[in-house]
C-alpha cells in the first residue's frame, strides 16, 4: 500500500471509497486522474479485484494509453483491463451483439468520407438542389439526433411537419436504411447502438453489469446525452460508478457535451459521495492565480478555489509583440535562454488556439535549430489542403510536373478514378510524354465519363491560362485564381463542417505566406515563390523524437501537463475566437478553454499577443485579448500594459476601416471570392482609353479592350496584352 502514502487525506478518501457512486469535482491538476489511476491499482491489489471487473473511460487514447502505463507502474506488471475511450468500449460490444439489431458480426464502421459518399448517392436519388442540401448539412442534422438518440420517426415528431424537416427525415430514413444494407456503423452508431442493444436485450446489459462492477470516467465534464445514458445503464446494478471532472474544464460543448451532466450527478445518484479536491500540485501559486482571476469571470459555475503548497513562483511572463513573426521570434529565443542542460525539449509546450497559427512558429523553431514536433495535428507544409494547392502551383509553373498533376487530378473530385489514372499514366508514357500533354488531347479525354471529361477539361484550362499569364500576375493572384477556378476552395465550402472550416483557415493563412514575400518584393515571380517554400518546407527542425518542443492546439493538450507553456495570440478574434462573438456562451467556453491553456503550466507561463497581425493574408491592428484585461494584473511581468500604449482599443484595419467584429477567415475568403469574380467580368468592363492600374507594371492606359485580350500601355514606356477575366486591372 505505499503508493497511497502519496495521496493526500482528500485523495485517499476518493481512492479508497470504492462501494457506491463517487464524484471527483475538482479543480484542474488537483490529481483527479492520478487519484483515479490509484483507485484502480488499490482495488486490484488490495481489494482483490479481478482486473477484469473493472471499465475505465478516457476521452482520447492517449489518456487511454497514459493511464494504462501508470497504473502498471503501481502495480508494477500488465494488466489485462478495459481502459478505453468510449468509442472503443462500444465497439466492443457492438463486435459481441450487433446481431441483436440485425447487423452482422463483421460489420464495418464508416469514417466520415465514407459518410459523405453514401449521402451523396441520397441526395442524388432524392434529387434535391445539391446547393441547397449539401449531404454535410444532413450529415451534421443526422449526428445530432444520434446525439440525442432520436431516430428518424422521432426527428420528424419532435420537429414537427414543416417541409424542410420532412426532407430530412427522408434523407435520414434511407441513410438509416443505406447503412443497414451495407452492414454498417458510423460513429456516432457505435454509441447509439450498444445503448440500444443494452435496452432491447436484458441478458446482455446484465452481462456487462455483472462484467463490470467498477466503473470509472474521466473528464466526465464532456460527455454528451449519449455517453452518458450508456455508462448509467451500466452502472445501474452495482452503482459503483466514480466519475471526475471539473465544470470550468468543459470545452467540447460544440460537439454536444453537456456540462449538466456533472453538475446534476448528485440527482442522478442521491447518495453520491462527492470528494472536492483542492489541493492543486502542478502549478506555481501565482500561475494558479491567474488562471482563477479569469475563470471566475463566468457566471453559472460552482466556486470551487484551489490552493498550492508551492512557492509563488516567477510571475506570468507577457509580451506584446509588434507582429506575428516578432512573436513567434520571442517565443523561441525563450526557449533557447530557458534551455539549460537539465531540460529536455518536450518540458516547453506552445499551446494555440487554431491550427493555422502554427505555422509562423515552425519556422522560427526552425530558424534557431530547436526541435519540435506538433502533436495532434501536423505540420503546417504537411497538411492535405497546404500540400494540394502547392501542387497546383507547381503545376501553373510547369504543367509537366507528373507528380503535382497526379496529386490534385482528383482533388477536388472530377469522377475520375484510380483506373483511369493508371490508363492516362499508361498513356503518357508510351506517347513519351507529360500527363499534363496526354490531358489537353481532346480525343483522349472525350474518352472518358462525361462528369471526368467536363472536370479535366476545366482544369486544364484553368492551368494553361494562370500557366501562360503568370509574368503578368502577382503570385496572389494566381493562388486566388487557382482556389476559385479549380473549384477547390467550393468544394471545402460544401462541405460545412469543422474539419472543413479548419481547412480553410489554412489555405486563408497561405494568404500570409504570400503576403511575407511580396511585402518585401513587389515584382516577385512565381518561380522565386515556389523555390522560397520549398526550402521552407524542407529545412525544418520537426522531429518526432521525444525530445522536442510540443505544437498542440488548447483543445487537445486537455489533461496533459508541461513545465513551461506559451500561450499566442491572446487578443480578441483570435483568443476568444472570433466564434465567440457570435454565439451565445461563446465567450464563457473560450473562457474555460483558456483556463484549460493556463493551468498546463507546470512552473512558467508565458502569454503573448501581436499589436499588428498578418492572419489569412489580412494584416490588421489588433486588440488585446478581453481575457487579458480580465487577468490579475499583479501577477503579470513584462510589458504588461494594456491601457498604456496608445493603441487602437477597437480592431480596426491598415486602411482605416473599422469593423464591430474581429477579421476572420471567411471574411478572406469572401474577399478573395469577390476578387476574382470582378475580374472574370473585366473584358466587357475596360474601354478604350480607360486609365487603369497594375499592382506589378503600376499606371497606364487602355488600348484595346476584347473579352479575351486587353492591351495597356503603362507609364514606364511597356505596352502589355493582358489576358481578360483574370488580370488583376482597376480602374484608376
Ligand atoms: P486536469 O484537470 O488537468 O486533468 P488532474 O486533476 O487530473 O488535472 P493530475 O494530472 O492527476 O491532475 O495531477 C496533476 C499533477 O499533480 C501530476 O503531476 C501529479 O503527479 C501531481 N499530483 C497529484 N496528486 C499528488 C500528490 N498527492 N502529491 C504530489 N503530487 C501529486
Ligand atoms: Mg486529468
Amino acid at each position: 500500500m505505499d503508493y497511497l502514502d502519496n495521496l493526500n487525506p482528500q485523495q485517499r478518501e476518493a481512492a479508497l471509497y470504492t462501494e457506491g457512486p463517487l464524484l471527483i469535482l475538482a479543480g484542474a491538476g488537483s490529481g483527479k486522474t492520478s487519484t483515479m489511476t490509484h483507485r484502480i491499482a488499490y482495488l486490484i491489489e488490495e481489494k482483490g479485484v479481478n482486473p477484469y471487473h473493472i471499465l475505465a473511460v478516457t476521452f482520447t487514447n492517449k489518456a487511454a494509453q497514459e493511464m494504462r502505463d501508470r497504473v502498471e507502474s503501481l502495480i508494477g506488471s500488465g494488466v489485462n483491463m478495459w481502459i478505453l475511450t468510449f468509442h472503443s468500449a462500444c465497439l466492443r460490444v457492438l463486435r459481441k451483439h450487433a446481431q441483436l439489431l440485425g447487423y452482422k458480426k463483421d460489420f464495418v464502421v464508416y469514417d466520415p468520407t465514407d459518410q459523405k459518399a453514401a449521402m451523396k448517392n441520397i441526395v442524388k436519388e432524392m434529387n434535391l438542389d445539391d446547393k441547397r442540401y449539401t449531404p454535410a448539412y444532413f450529415l451534421s442534422i443526422i449526428s445530432d439526433c444520434k446525439e440525442k438518440e432520436l431516430d428518424p420517426k422521432q426527428y420528424l415528431a419532435t420537429y414537427g411537419e414543416d417541409p424542410k424537416t420532412k426532407i430530412v427525415y427522408q434523407a435520414y430514413r434511407s441513410y438509416e436504411t443505406l447503412l443497414k444494407k451495407n452492414n454498417a456503423m458510423d460513429f456516432d452508431d457505435l454509441l447509439l447502438n450498444a445503448v440500444r442493444v443494452f435496452k432491447q436485450d436484458e441478458a446482455a446489459l446484465l452481462e456487462y453489469q455483472n462484467r463490470f462492477q467498477y466503473i470509472m470516467v474521466d473528464e466526465y465534464q464532456d460527455t454528451n446525452f449519449i455517453q452518458y445514458t450508456f455508462i448509467k445503464m451500466l452502472a445501474e446494478k452495482h452503482k459503483n460508478l466514480c466519475v471526475v471532472g471539473d465544470d470550468d474544464q468543459c470545452i467540447y460543448q460544440w460537439r454536444g457535451a453537456d456540462i449538466r451532466n456533472i453538475l446534476e450527478f448528485e440527482k442522478d445518484f442521491p447518495n453520491a459521495k462527492v470528494v472536492k479536491l483542492e489541493q492543486n500540485y502542478r502549478s506555481t501559486a501565482n500561475i494558479l492565480a491567474a488562471a482563477h482571476s479569469v475563470i471566475e469571470k463566468n457566471r453559472g459555475r460552482k466556486e470551487k478555489k484551489l490552493w498550492t503548497s508551492k512557492a509563488d513562483g516567477q510571475k506570468i511572463a507577457y509580451y506584446r509583440a509588434d507582429d506575428e513573426r516578432d512573436e513567434a521570434h520571442y517565443v523561441a529565443q525563450q526557449i533557447d535562454h530557458l534551455k539549460r542542460k537539465d531540460l529536455r525539449y518536450s518540458d516547453f509546450a506552445i499551446l494555440y488556439r487554431t491550427n493555422a497559427q502554427s505555422r509562423t512558429f515552425e519556422e522560427a523553431l526552425s530558424r534557431r535549430d530547436i526541435p519540435y514536433r506538433v502533436l495532434g495535428g501536423l505540420r503546417y507544409y504537411d497538411r492535405k489542403e497546404v500540400k494540394d494547392i502547392v501542387s497546383y502551383m507547381r503545376l501553373v509553373q510547369n504543367p509537366d510536373d507528373d507528380l503535382a498533376l497526379l496529386r490534385i487530378i482528383n482533388e477536388p473530385k472530377r469522377g475520375i478514378g484510380a483506373r483511369t489514372v493508371d490508363k492516362l499514366q499508361a498513356l503518357a508514357r508510351v506517347r513519351g510524354e507529360s500527363l499534363f500533354d496526354t490531358l489537353m488531347d481532346e480525343e483522349v479525354v472525350s474518352g472518358l465519363s462525361a462528369k471526368a471529361s467536363a472536370g479535366i477539361r476545366s482544369m486544364v484550362e484553368v492551368i494553361q491560362q494562370y500557366s501562360k499569364e503568370q509574368s503578368n500576375l502577382r503570385v496572389s493572384d494566381i493562388y486566388d485564381g487557382l482556389l476559385v477556378g479549380t473549384g477547390y476552395l467550393k468544394a471545402l465550402e460544401e462541405q460545412n463542417n469543422l474539419e472543413a472550416e479548419s481547412r480553410i483557415e489554412n489555405l486563408m493563412e497561405f494568404k500570409s505566406v504570400i503576403y511575407d514575400y511580396e511585402k518585401d518584393d513587389e515584382q516577385l515571380s512565381l518561380p522565386d515563390f515556389m523555390e522560397r517554400i520549398a526550402l521552407l518546407a524542407e529545412v525544418d527542425n520537426h522531429d518526432e523524437s521525444e525530445n522536442a518542443v510540443v505544437l498542440m492546439t488548447m483543445h487537445s493538450a486537455k489533461g496533459l501537463e508541461f513545465p513551461f507553456v506559451f500561450l499566442p495570440g491572446l487578443e480578441d478574434g483570435l483568443f476568444p475566437g472570433w466564434r465567440a462573438f457570435e454565439k451565445e456562451d461563446g465567450l464563457e467556453e473560450e473562457r474555460r478553454l483558456c483556463y484549460v491553456g493556463m493551468t498546463r503550466a507546470r512552473e512558467r507561463l508565458f502569454l503573448t499577443s501581436a499589436s499588428m497581425r498578418t492572419l489569412y493574408g489580412k494584416t490588421d491592428y489588433t486588440r488585446e485579448s478581453q481575457f487579458l484585461r480580465e487577468m490579475d494584473k499583479h501577477l503579470i511581468d513584462g510589458d504588461a500594459i494594456f491601457e498604456k500604449k496608445k493603441e487602437a482599443r477597437n480592431s480596426r484595419s491598415l486602411d482605416g476601416y473599422s469593423r464591430e467584429t474581429p477579421f476572420n477567415p471567411f471574411d478572406q475568403l469572401k474577399y478573395v471570392k469577390q476578387q476574382v469574380r470582378q475580374r472574370a467580368a473585366s473584358g466587357e468592363t475596360f474601354q478604350v482609353g480607360d486609365d487603369v492600374t497594375h499592382p506589378k507594371f503600376g499606371r497606364g492606359t487602355v488600348l484595346k479592350a476584347s473579352d479575351k485580350i486587353i492591351e495597356v500601355s503603362f507609364r514606364d514606356g511597356s505596352v502589355k496584352k493582358l489576358a481578360a477575366g483574370i488580370a488583376p486591372l482597376t480602374r484608376y
